[in-house]
């Protein structure tokens, strides 16, 4: 039987992780004559279960309906963000129960059972109970699971990173600052954000990121844009030869890593300016996050929280495109002015907008060139 954990709480899949292995559930799944509980996620909870505990990943945005659609979820429990209005829709199309736990996030018509720390594992527990009894109203003539799978890496938090670099015994950023100041990397980009409606699903993040690899260009992603590229088989070491550069190409083959790191849900943006900040404190790339050959962007964002985390980016330094959709401040030339110029002489980053995943390649690679110039190193190696 299939439990699907959905929004955006750390805790609240923790604790269905735990439940999901408890002994007396697994033996009431069976009793009820499933296999088991398995567990999986949607939106950055997936992220959150599978950096935490190698559980896979049903998907990102776009596709929280569709899980409910393959007939096989007994129950889906959400908390908050991203959750689709008309979920409840789909699910009474089918014997899913939806659940929500968040007192911010209720839906007219839908089961609320609250999550707190106090109570926390007991009502997961009680949850994955109701699904477990919801198993026997699955329709087997209408249960229709999508064959495709796709391999991935994850779990590249900033202590990972520097012992893939150096070493257990020697952590350290030097090879990573040094193949930037060789040239053999071009620079790093953070591809980061949700899905858009009003874009082909996962298109933009597929296309720009494929584009920065070619152009040797080491890729940390988070959210589900890293589940965009992961459903492309981006997140494979393998993936270096068929679609990097020359330059990233050798590096991932030395360190055995993919093209594309995944650092988490689009909570942890944090991890990729917390591994900048690594950089500069290694040295020889500058004295400000803002020197750095770096740029960042969330080519199909949509979520207001992508803007608040497009203010923490560009506030640390880093130019930040936003795709899909500009803000709505496009109406005042003086605020637009504000964000997309003026204020790179305040903190060193600013806001660019672009609606093609190929120019917006083209302004990163650009940006990052003119950071690797001031810096005085050489161009990149292969280009
Ligand atoms: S990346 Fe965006 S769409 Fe995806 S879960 Fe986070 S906020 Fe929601």
């Amino acid at each position: 039987m299939n439990i699907v954990v959905h929004g955006h709480e750390p805790l609240l899949s923790e604790m269905a992780v735990k439940a999901a292995e408890d002994p007396e559930l697994i033996k009431l799944a069976k009793q009820k004559g499933a296999e088991g509980i398995n567990l999986a996620g949607i939106c950055c909870t997936a992220s959150e279960i599978l950096m935490r505990h190698g559980i896979p990943v049903a998907g990102n945005f776009l596709q929280q309906e569709l899980a409910i659609v393959t007939g096989a979820v007994e129950l889906m429990m959400v908390d908050v963000q991203c959750i689709m209005p008309a979920l409840q829709e789909a699910a009474s199309c089918f014997h899913t129960k939806l659940v929500t736990t968040s007192p911010k996030a209720r839906f007219p018509g839908v089961t609320h059972v609250e999550f707190s720390l106090e109570n926390a594992y007991a009502v997961t527990k009680e949850i994955i109970r109701m699904g477990i009894e919801n198993f026997s109203f699955r329709n087997k003539e209408r249960v229709n699971i999508p064959k495709e799978e796709m391999d991935l890496v994850a779990g590249f938090s900033k202590e990972v990173v520097f012992q893939i670099l150096g070493g257990r015994y020697r952590s350290t950023y030097r090879p990573l600052n040094d193949a930037i100041i060789s040239g053999r990397l071009r620079g790093l980009a953070g591809v980061v954000g949700c899905n858009n409606p009003k874009q082909t699903h996962d298109y933009f993040h597929t296309v720009l990121v494929k584009e920065l690899i070619k152009h040797d260009v080491l890729v940390l992603q988070t959210g589900c844009s890293a589940i965009a590229c992961a459903k492309q088989g981006l997140l494979i070491p393998e993936a270096a030869k068929q679609y990097a550069g020359k330059g990233l190409q050798e590096i991932c083959e030395a360190v055995g890593i993919p093209p594309v790191l995944h650092l988490g849900a689009c909570v942890d943006n944090s991890r990729i300016l917390t591994a900048a900040a690594h950089i500069i404190e290694e040295g020889g790339l500058g004295e400000d996050l803002s020197d750095i050959p770096a740029a960042g962007c969330a080519p199909e964002w949509m979520s207001e929280k992508a803007i608040t985390i497009g203010f923490y980016f560009v506030a640390s330094g880093v130019y930040t495109i936003f795709g899909a959709s500009p803000f709505a401040t496009l109406g005042s030339k003086n605020l637009t002015d504000y964000l997309t110029k003026e204020i790179e002489d305040i903190v060193g980053g600013r806001f660019d907008f672009c609606d093609d995943p190929l120019k917006m390649a083209k302004l990163m690679l650009a940006h990052i060139d003119k950071k690797r110039e001031a810096l005085k190193l050489k161009p990149a190696m292969y280009q």
